[in-house]
């Protein structure tokens, strides 16, 4: 019997059942922290632990989740698309987004999915903010601006995206238009105060010296401005100022990984456990 010192005390036996994350780099993660604190608290014999992947060794790593038996994986940067191919199915909304960050194996079976766009939505339910019947403006068109478009257009009354790339956003407003009836493209980032919600689902903010993703000086306190990023980018701050409610990345975080727990385990997750390793991590 091998012991492992986390924050918990993690007793490793025969039986443990192995789940993990498949990145590269990957040691910046904060999952394993967030569900093995879980495993834990509800006495479930399952670990979870990072594996750096190269990415010519992809095919090879999914390969070995059936090999070794694994309950599932996560996968993240830069696998999240390029790990497709090599699943037996994919479900309906990873398919739209064209991105999977969560596997389960059944019995070797390997399935897709991607709980990040869920994992936002009930991010805001979590903070009541309310989606149904509101204008919203999502600006950036890669995977997570997908995921979030996906289901933010399903209860908004309009869905406006902005990005840079023009290619990459016709793509995005041209495959949700085949399934919703309320998406449009905004060429220009002018006129945001018409909007009731606004997403920065583009990487701007990661670093410090980052310009803003938008100005928000024309917002009050009837909007909101959400960033995906986990922590209060400059965005987050200005837009606090303005007197808006600002949401952060970190609830899609532990939402998307409340929604994995759930699949691969069948257990309700404790969300508020999960929250708590998540802050921790984060010095918060
Ligand atoms: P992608 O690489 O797929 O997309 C990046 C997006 O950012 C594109 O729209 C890109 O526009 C835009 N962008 C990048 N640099 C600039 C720039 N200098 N000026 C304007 N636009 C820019 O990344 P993801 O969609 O996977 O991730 C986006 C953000 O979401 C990241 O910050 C990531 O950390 C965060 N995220 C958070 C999650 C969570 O759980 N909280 C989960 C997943 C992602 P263009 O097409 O023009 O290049």
């Amino acid at each position: 019997m091998l012991r492992y010192t986390l924050d918990i005390l993690m007793i490793i036996t025969g039986r443990t059942r192995t789940i993990g994350i498949f990145g590269y780099p990957v040691e910046h993660t904060l999952s394993p922290a967030m569900h093995n604190t879980a495993f834990e608290h509800l006495g479930l014999d399952y670990c979870y632990l990072p594996f750096l992947v190269r990415p010519d060794a992809l095919q090879h790593a999914v390969e070995a989740i059936r090999a070794l038996s694994l309950v599932g994986v996560n996968i993240t940067v830069p696998h999240k698309e390029a790990v497709i191919p090599f699943l037996d199915e994919v479900s309906s909304e990873a398919a739209f987004i064209g991105a999977v960050n969560t596997l389960v194996n059944k019995d070797g079976r390997l399935t897709g999915y991607n709980t990040d766009g869920r994992g936002f939505m009930l991010s805001l339910a979590a903070r009541g903010i309310e989606v149904s019947g509101r204008k919203i403006l999502v600006v950036g068109a890669g995977g997570a601006a997908r995921a979030v478009s996906y289901y933010l257009s399903e209860k908004a009354e309009r869905l406006a995206i902005y990005n840079r790339g023009r290619e990459k956003l016709r793509q995005l407003v041209d495959d949700l238009s085949k399934v919703r009836a309320n998406v449009s493209a905004v060429e220009e980032l002018c006129g945001i105060e018409q909007f009731d919600i606004i997403v920065n689902a583009t990487s701007l903010g990661l670093d410090p010296d980052d310009p803003l993703p938008f100005d928000p000086a024309s917002l009050t306190g009837k909007h909101v401005v959400c960033d995906l990023i986990y922590r209060k980018t400059p965005l987050l701050a200005n837009a606090e100022k303005q007197g808006c409610i600002a949401v952060d990345g970190l609830g899609m975080l532990l939402y998307q990984g409340v929604l994995a727990f759930e699949l691969w385990t069948s257990a309700t997750a404790p969300v508020e456990v999960m929250k708590k390793a998540l802050l921790a991590r984060l010095n918060l």
